[in-house]
Formats: structure tokens, C-alpha cells, sequence
């Protein structure tokens, strides 16, 4: 029990206990002879500044840095002393006569506030400027304090004395001067270190009583009438709490830690005023005149604390000021979003309201725009979420500067965007204008990343003035929806009747997913006819799906299941079974070197694995790769071409060939000729619908044609309804034709073995 690491400090304590009041009883009671009591003073105090040296330096031993310094400090001014009274011991006890004065021994004593100064400038203190000029004050005033209190009492009397020894006049100054040092530096130290609360207290304590005692022992050794007594009971008493300071601070120093400096530092640097002040009302009482030194000093003290007083109300009011810019933030914080600085849902609906209620009154115009990014996820996914956060960014920008002042742009959420427009304007135009200036591509961590947008447009009708901003809002919101039902990059104004559609739409997604899973789909084929032979040489698998009864158009499905995810489901499945029907149909001759195409969508593109899956459907059908054809869209290159380049190369590495599907549309589409490396162009229905009225149009496809057969891709028309059409395709000489005119899609069962072309 008494050998555990927690019973040190009590018996410390103990000790500390036993010393102290045998002292008091020896030193201050005179218990004992003169000899004895002498003997006495001079071994205690030997032994506990040794005891202080010691256990100081077995608190440098187990602490760091700047703690250590500290502590290594206040052992060797402890140490010092020690030695000092050694010196002094050995005069008195073992030679039997009165030290000299100054003597070896000083040397030592006066090491001790040197040390212990260099102790306290050590010490970690609180690093924040904050008030730090309100801190050099206090040392001022502390110190000016102290100087008055030190000119009453020891250091006036030693220098008044003067002296016919140089040297012993020097040291006698020295005392008081190094302890009215030590003194300020304590004062200073109290009100800004952060270090163990009892642990301060316990040093500050001993070093105070030290100072005092020194300067005393130098005021009545000036005077040739020191004795020990109070003066010897004071040292004991200091170096007792200098010797518990160490081992109170280990037994603390983790519920110390985090201790705040302490709090009522701020009346300290008081003090040393109030006791100036009550020496000077003594003195004056008494019937002494101050001296001019000591008015100055009285002057300068309460010049000091008005100066004090007034920082202090200024910092007050520099805190207040700082509340309110702290207010401002937080607003602004709880209204903005973070990552753009648009407003956020709660402002714009704020805003919106704001606005119905101007509508109601003398009927200003309302719209608003629901904006979504089209394939966002996938930009998140593939190039990671700083990216997807630096397009936000990037589109907020935009978005802001293509807008009037007057107009509120908010980020609602995620990719969603919402902007109130309250001018005479036309929304829809406004849209367009929107959609064309978020079409050139984005540099999102350095490449280019190019975004469509569905945007909802819903202006308020005279008839529903009654309506909330959450109504007008939904109705945006359905409109976006209905937008990307209808494909990407569309723009729809909001219809009664749509919520109905957008409630479909949930279900919808739901029961496409359930119908992937089940194998509830079908594959139609349509062929693609070779113009010269007049045979198919390949067929487009495209997906079908019956919904309540009703046939629903891919473009609709399809979008719902790239919106939900379930498109990786579909491809998987339509790619197996497309090359089980083409293992089917390879079974007869004529069809040996039939080839396919399946349509893949964006997330493919950009899924690693995909290559991996693609192979084994292959082998698990026995299909040689050179009769698999993938359709990959424009918008499959949008988020990351870099992966985008790697997967389909790794593709068309195992044999599969890739085709651009629906070329022409997107903007970029000539950029991805060379960006990703291809074997066919399907030119878009765009550019053959009016081939046959719009002679350009047909210059346009022979250039395409050209560059097609420069870059040896091969080029399919997509489309060709009308005879006119074929003729100019064949004119121009496209070899591949695709369109209602030659067959639609069909099922499997269907597929004639070959296609007379209609001349
Ligand atoms: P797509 O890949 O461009 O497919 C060609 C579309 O054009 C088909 O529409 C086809 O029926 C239609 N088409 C062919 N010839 C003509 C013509 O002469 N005139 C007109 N007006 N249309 C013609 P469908 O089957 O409705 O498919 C629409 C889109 O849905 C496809 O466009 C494709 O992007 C997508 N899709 C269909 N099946 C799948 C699939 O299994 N996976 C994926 N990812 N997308 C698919
Ligand atoms: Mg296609
Ligand atoms: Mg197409």
C-alpha cells in the first residue's frame, strides 16, 4: 500500500508535514539552544533544497520538451541554493564561525532566482494574441507594483545603505533586485501559463516565499541584524513546496492536462497595486513625505490601470463585434449551400414564397426551373466524388453567370438545381438559354467533362395564385422528371396530369427491375443490311418490355432503368440473350457469320469488370467475339473518357468491336472519333430523315462518309424509311443501311435469311 506510484506524494506530504512543524517550533518557537536551533535551520534547509532539486530533476526525467526545460531549471536553481547553503553550513557548523558576507555561498543562493526565472520564461504559456496587448500591460503594472513595494521595503533600505565594500554592496542590491524580478516574471507567469493548476500554485507559492525571505535576509544582513528565525522558516517553508510541486503535478497531470489557465489571473497583476498602494497610504499616515520616485511610480500605476481598464472594454466590445460577424456566418450557413454558396432549398423557398405572395397581390409573373444533371452518378462513380463536387461547383458558376441579378438559383440537394425566375421573360427561353450555356464541357480535375441537363420549367398560372411554393416546386420537380422520361437533355413544361406520369414513373421502376430479374423481357431484332449482297450481315438487339398491358418504348424504360441502376441488370441480360440467339441461329449455314449488336449503356463504359463479364457470356454461348458488336452512345464517353478509352480497348483487345451509336448528335461527337478507338459509325436518323429534301444534308453525309472510310471505320444509316433515301445512302456510297424501309425489328423467330434491297 505505501509503495504504489499514487502513495508517493502522501508521504510526501507526511514528510513535508513533519518538517514543517518542527520548524515552525524550532525556528519560529524557539524550542531548543541558539547552537541547536542554528544547527538546525542550516541542515533543514539544506535538506529540503536538495529535496527540492531532487525531485525536480526526477520530473524532468519524466516529462518533454518544454515541461522538461522547466523542470531541469527549477532543479538547478534549487540545486544552487543547496549548494549555497552547504557552503554556509560548512562556515557556521564545521568551522564554528559567522559566514562572511558576500562569500562563496552567495554565488550559490543568488543562482537560484537566475535559474528560477529561466524556469518560468520556459514554461508553456497560452499561445493566443488575443489579449496579449492587455498582457504586456499587466506585466508592466505588476512589475510597477512591485517596484514601489520593493523600494518601501528591501531594495530602498540596501541601496540607501550604500556601503564601503563594492562587491558586498553589489551582492546585498543584488537579493532584492533578482527577487523583485523573479516576483514580476511570477505574476506574468500565473496569468498565462497552462500547466497544472496545483502544480503553479505550489511554485509560485515556494518562489514567492523564497524571493521574500532572500531579500530579507539581504535587508537585515545590510542592517547586521539577521538572525535566522522567520527569515530561515520562510526558506524551509518555500523549498518544502518547491519539493511537492513535481510529484503533485505527476500524480495530477492527466485530470490536469486540459486545466484552463487560471481563471482569476485577471486580478493578479493587481496585487503587487494594492499593496504599493496600501505602503504609500501607510507611509503617508504615518507622517512620511513621498519621495518624487515614488509619486512618479503611484502616477504611472494608475495610468497603467485606466489603460488596462479601458483595453479591457474595448476587447468586450471587439467580442461583441465578433458575435455578430459569427451571427452573419451562421445565417448564412443555415440559408447557402456549402459547397457552391447558392441558396439552399430553405432560402428558395423562402424566396418563393416571397414571390407567390407579390403574385397574389398585383400579379407579378412567377416560374420556376427544376434542373437535374443527367448521368451525375456516373460521373461520381467513375471519377469520385471531388471530382463530382468540382462540376457542381463548376455548374453553379455557370449557372450564375447566365442569369439575371434579379433571378434566385438555389442547389436543392445532390445534382439538383431549382431557380425562381420573377420577370416578364419567357421561362422556356430562359431554359434553352440555360441548357446551351451548361453544354460546353466542363474541366473537372483537369479533362473536360461534358453534362446534359433535364430541366422542368412551371410558370404560375393565373388560376392557381392560391398555390404554396412546395406545390409550384413539386410541379417543377415533375416536369424534370417527365424531362428525363423522355430522354436526356430535354427540357418540359409542367402539364396537369403529369403528376400522374411521375407517380407511374415509381412504380415503373420498380416493376421494370422485378421484370429484369424475372427474364420477363424479349429481344427484337432488327437487321442491318449489307447493300451490296442484299444479305443481313448483322442484327440490333433491342429491348422490349410489356407493362399493365401496354408496350412500353425503350427510350421510356430505358432511361427509368439508367435512372435506378437496373441498366446494368438489362445489359447483362440482353447481352446473354442476344449471343444465345445468335449460338441458335449460327446452327444454320446460311447464318454462320451472322453478327449482332447489343446496345450498352453508360455505366459499361466505365465498369472495368464489364470486359470480364462480356467474355465469359461469349464462352458460355461459344461465340466468337469478331460476331459481338457493343452500341455505346456519346453519352457513355461524357463522364470519363480516359476510362472510358480503357474499357472499350480492352473490349475490342479480346475481339469484340465497338460502335459509336446515334452519331452526329451530340456536339462533341468529332472530339470522339479520335478520343476512343472505333470500328463503326451508325449515323444518326437526324441526318437521313432529310436526306431526300435537303441537298445539304446530303452533302453532309458524303463528307461523313469520307471521313469514315479515311479513319477505316465502317458506317452504318440508321433509319432509311423512304426509296429516295436508299438511293442517295447508296449514291454516296454507304454500304450499310439499317430502317423501316428494309425491316423493322422483329422477333427471332422471324428473321428472314436475307433482304432483297428494293433498287
Ligand atoms: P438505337 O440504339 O438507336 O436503336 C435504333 C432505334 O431506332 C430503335 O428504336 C429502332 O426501332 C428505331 N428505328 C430503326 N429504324 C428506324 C426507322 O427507319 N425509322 C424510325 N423512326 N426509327 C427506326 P427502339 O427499339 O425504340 O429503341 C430506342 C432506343 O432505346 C435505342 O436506340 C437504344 O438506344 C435504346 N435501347 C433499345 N434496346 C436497348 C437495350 O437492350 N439496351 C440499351 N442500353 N438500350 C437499348
Ligand atoms: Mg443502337
Ligand atoms: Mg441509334
Amino acid at each position: 500500500m505505501s509503495s504504489t506510484g499514487r502513495r508517493v506524494p502522501a508521504i510526501a506530504v507526511a514528510l513535508a508535514g513533519i518538517v514543517l512543524i518542527t520548524s515552525v517550533l524550532i525556528l519560529g518557537g524557539g524550542v531548543g539552544t541558539p547552537w541547536f536551533q542554528r544547527a538546525y535551520g542550516d541542515l533543514i534547509e539544506l535538506f529540503v533544497a536538495a529535496a527540492a532539486a531532487a525531485t525536480a530533476g526526477w520530473a524532468a526525467v519524466h516529462s518533454t520538451g518544454r515541461t522538461r526545460l522547466m523542470w531541469l531549471f527549477a532543479g538547478i536553481a534549487s540545486g544552487s541554493w543547496a549548494a549555497g547553503e552547504a557552503v554556509w553550513s560548512w562556515y557556521e557548523l564545521a568551522r564554528g564561525i559567522d559566514t562572511p558576507f558576500p562569500s562563496l555561498a552567495d554565488v550559490g543562493f543568488l543562482m537560484f532566482p537566475v535559474a528560477a526565472c529561466v524556469a518560468l520564461l520556459v514554461l508553456p504559456s497560452r499561445g493566443s494574441d488575443l489579449d496579449r496587448g492587455r498582457r504586456v500591460l499587466d506585466a508592466t503594472l505588476a512589475t510597477t507594483g512591485l517596484a514601489l513595494v520593493s523600494w518601501e521595503t528591501a531594495l530602498g533600505a540596501v541601496a540607501a545603505a550604500g556601503g564601503d565594500n563594492p562587491l558586498a554592496f553589489a551582492v546585498s542590491l543584488a537579493y532584492p533586485l533578482s527577487d523583485f524580478l523573479l516576483l514580476a516574471l511570477l505574476v506574468l507567469t500565473l496569468t498565462r501559463a497552462v500547466a497544472s493548476r496545483a502544480q503553479l500554485v505550489l511554485l509560485a507559492a515556494g518562489m514567492a516565499a523564497l524571493s521574500v525571505s532572500d531579500s530579507g535576509f539581504a535587508y537585515l544582513t545590510t542592517e547586521g541584524s539577521y538572525d535566522g528565525g522567520a527569515i530561515d522558516l520562510g526558506w524551509v517553508f518555500g523549498f518544502v513546496l518547491l519539493a511537492l510541486a513535481p510529484l503533485v503535478s505527476v500524480r495530477r497531470a492527466v485530470e490536469d492536462e486540459d486545466a484552463p489557465a487560471l481563471r482569476r489571473s485577471s486580478f493578479l497583476p493587481y496585487i503587487p497595486v494594492v499593496i504599493a498602494g496600501a505602503l504609500t497610504v501607510g507611509k503617508a499616515l504615518t507622517g512620511h513625505r513621498a519621495t518624487t520616485g515614488q509619486t512618479g511610480l503611484v502616477g504611472v500605476i494608475v495610468a497603467l490601470v485606466l489603460v488596462r481598464q479601458y483595453l479591457t472594454l474595448r476587447e468586450n466590445t471587439g467580442l461583441a463585434d465578433e458575435l455578430a460577424t459569427r451571427e452573419a456566418q451562421l445565417r448564412h450557413q443555415a440559408f447557402h449551400d456549402a459547397l457552391t454558396g447558392l441558396a439552399n432549398r430553405a432560402l428558395f423557398q423562402d424566396r418563393l414564397g416571397h414571390a407567390l405572395d407579390l403574385h397574389a397581390r398585383d400579379l407579378r409573373p412567377v416560374s420556376v426551373l427544376f434542373l437535374d444533371i443527367d448521368d451525375f452518378k456516373l460521373i461520381n462513380d467513375s471519377m469520385g466524388h471531388g471530382a463530382g463536387d468540382e462540376l457542381l461547383l463548376r455548374i453553379a458558376e455557370r449557372l450564375g453567370t447566365s442569369l439575371r441579378t434579379g433571378d434566385t438559383v438555389a442547389r436543392l440537394g445532390g445534382d439538383e438545381f431549382a431557380i425562381l425566375l420573377e420577370d416578364d421573360g419567357d421561362p422556356v427561353v430562359v431554359a434553352g438559354s440555360i441548357e446551351a450555356a451548361l453544354q460546353a464541357p466542363f474541366v473537372v480535375k483537369g479533362r473536360p467533362v461534358t453534362v446534359g441537363t433535364s430541366i422542368g420549367v412551371v410558370a404560375l398560372q393565373p388560376a392557381d395564385a392560391a398555390t404554396t411554393a412546395d406545390a409550384l416546386l413539386a410541379k417543377a420537380d415533375t416536369a424534370m422528371y417527365a424531362a428525363k422520361r423522355g430522354g436526356k437533355g430535354q427540357l418540359r413544361v409542367f402539364r396537369e396530369g403529369m403528376s400522374l406520369t411521375e407517380l407511374a414513373d415509381n412504380r415503373m421502376s420498380e416493376a421494370l427491375a422485378a421484370a429484369v430479374a424475372a427474364g420477363e423481357l424479349r429481344l427484337e431484332y432488327q437487321p442491318i443490311v449489307n447493300l451490296d449482297t442484299g444479305a443481313i450481315a448483322a442484327v440490333e438487339a433491342l429491348a422490349r418490355w410489356s407493362y399493365e398491358g401496354r408496350e412500353v418504348p425503350p427510350s421510356e424504360f430505358i432511361a427509368v432503368a439508367e435512372r435506378t441502376g437496373v441498366i446494368a441488370d438489362l445489359t447483362d441480360w440482353a447481352l446473354d440473350e442476344a449471343c444465345r440467339q445468335l449460338a441458335v441461329w449460327s446452327r444454320t449455314p446460311s447464318r454462320a457469320e451472322l453478327q449482332i449488336t447489343v446496345n450498352i449503356a453508360p455505366p459499361q463504359v466505365t465498369d472495368d469488370d464489364f470486359v470480364r463479364r462480356v467474355a465469359d457470356v461469349l464462352a458460355k454461348h461459344d461465340v466468337s467475339p469478331g460476331r459481338l458488336v457493343l452500341e455505346i452512345t456519346e453519352s457513355s464517353l461524357l463522364a470519363d473518357v480516359e476510362v472510358a478509352r480503357r474499357v472499350t480497348a480492352a473490349l475490342r483487345a479480346t475481339g469484340v468491336r465497338i460502335s459509336l451509336d446515334d452519331f452526329g448528335v451530340g456536339f462533341s461527337s468529332l472530339s470522339q472519333l479520335h478520343a476512343i478507338e472505333l470500328d463503326i459509325v451508325k449515323i444518326d436518323r437526324s441526318f437521313i430523315d432529310r436526306l431526300d429534301t435537303d441537298p445539304r444534308q446530303v452533302r453532309f453525309l458524303g463528307s461523313l462518309l469520307r471521313l469514315g472510310a479515311d479513319l477505316g471505320l465502317d458506317v452504318v444509316a440508321e433509319g432509311v424509311e423512304r426509296g429516295r433515301q436508299l438511293e442517295l445512302v447508296r449514291e454516296l456510297g454507304c454500304r450499310l443501311v439499317q430502317g423501316y424501309l428494309l425491316a423493322r425489328p422483329m422477333p427471332a423467330d422471324r428473321l428472314p435469311v436475307a433482304l432483297v434491297a428494293p433498287a
